[in-house]
């Protein structure tokens, strides 16, 4: 057993610290926080280094690494900024979906520009009436002249407003029983009639990211347009999830080491009572409790990665290292801001802002308790 990195690997990860470090200036994102702006030129930027994408084959835009790589480089990210590593770690979302079940031409087509920076993907599984359970659809997409008519309502969709395609979870067969054997994924290009975007509104963290509602009305896509097999849309959306979270884990892993470093770089500096607030012992148990549950999420995620890469899918380990770092992050955050006292609260001193980014990694891409029910389906087995 060996639990140290690849030199390649640790080459990976220092190359996306040092991009971070150069390019996620603390004022530039306090202002786009303010206003809400995807972080674009540092997209740009990203794609041009090969960050996005580098788990894809060289063939459609990537470098043929794996999910433990680009989870390294979105630990990183996500370590230096919340809110710029979480919108870069989404930017391509659902892409995976294409990856792994489109054809050639369909994955030529959309991967190569996501890699280089022309392009941004969204995923639309979630609608008002189903977010976790998505065993039934009422997005509808019925074959017609050979082509879908797409009618419904998805909420909740990351990248929606700058996103040039969705993948869509849409009910093609609405009498199928069980419904979840009756869906697909069908990928929509955001410029065609009938289909409208809008914001969600204000919301909690992460306001890069744009969280917005879709709405299909009538609208028709070519048959060319499904990914994978028709029908077997509910499970390709299981398996992208599969891989997915645990990216999602290593955005938990790295807001919680970011806030981390921050709470140790300031009770080092700040003196009460005539003493370093590093020097009282319970700062000092507060901080080795904080590293330890860091280096436990890292160990998780970093081995959810490497199993997926090597073994294939495992669902229980996913969910166990996207649940567990999710929850590090949102406790590492709140002992970072209570370390660092009313400072802690102002948002010029960023760590009341990890805290609030943390908090999504425990409800997209599957709650907390969903991923407990993976967890316990997976060690209890099918109970009679
Ligand atoms: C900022 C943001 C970005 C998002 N981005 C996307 C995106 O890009 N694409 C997309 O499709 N979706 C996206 N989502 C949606 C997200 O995945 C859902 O919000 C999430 O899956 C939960 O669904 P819900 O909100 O409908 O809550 P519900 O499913 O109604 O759950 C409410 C509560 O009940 C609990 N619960 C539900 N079922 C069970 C159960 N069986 N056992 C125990 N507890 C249960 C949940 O854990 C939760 O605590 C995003 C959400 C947000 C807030």
């Amino acid at each position: 057993m060996d639990f140290e990195l690849l030199e390649e690997q640790k080459e990976i990860k220092r190359a996306a610290s040092e991009f971070a470090k150069g390019e996620f200036d603390k004022e530039v994102a306090l202002e786009l926080s303010k206003n809400h702006a995807f972080p674009m030129e540092i997209h740009k930027k990203a794609c041009k280094l090969g960050f996005i994408g580098m788990h894809y084959p060289e063939a459609y835009g990537g470098q043929g690494y794996g999910i433990l790589e680009n989870s390294l480089v979105m630990e990183e990210f996500c370590r230096q900024d919340s809110s710029i590593g979480i919108a870069l770690s989404v930017c391509n979302f659902s892409s995976e979906i294409i990856l792994r079940f489109g054809s050639d031409e369909q994955k030529k087509k959309y991967l190569i520009p996501l890699t280089k920076g022309e392009t941004i993907s969204s995923g639309a599984f979630t609608e008002p009436d189903h977010g976790s359970d998505i065993t039934q659809m009422f997005t509808t997409a019925i074959l017609s002249d050979g082509e879908f008519v797409i009618n419904g309502t998805k909420t909740f969709i990351t990248n929606g407003t700058i996103a040039k395609f969705a993948i869509v979870l849409c009910q093609t067969d609405p009498n199928a029983k069980p419904p979840y054997r009756g869906q697909s994924t069908i990928l929509v290009e955001t410029g065609r009639e009938g289909f409208e975007v809008s914001d969600v509104g204000e919301k909690m963290g992460i306001k890069m990211s744009p969280t917005t509602e879709m709405a299909f009305n009538n609208v028709r896509t070519p048959r060319e347009n499904l990914i994978g097999e028709l029908h077997r849309g509910f499970y390709n959306v299981l398996e992208f999830f599969d891989e997915s979270r645990i990216l999602v884990g290593a955005q938990g892993l790295g807001i919680a080491q970011g806030a981390f470093d921050r709470a140790l770089d300031y009770t080092k500096k700040r003196t009460q009572f005539g003493k370093k607030l590093v020097d009282f012992q319970i700062t000092q148990h507060k901080l080795a409790d904080m590293a330890t549950k860091i280096e436990v999420a890292r160990l998780l995620v970093y081995k959810a990665g490497w199993n997926f890469d090597h073994k294939g899918i495992d669902p229980k380990l996913t969910s166990m290292a996207k649940m567990f770092a999710a929850r590090v992050a949102v406790e590492v955050a709140d002992e970072a801001i209570q370390l660092l006292g009313g400072y802690g609260y102002i948002t010029e001193y960023e760590v009341e802002r990890f805290y609030r980014d943390a908090k999504i990694t425990e409800i997209y891409e599957g709650t907390k308790e969903i991923q407990k029910n993976t967890i316990a389906s997976a060690i209890i087995g099918k109970l009679k």
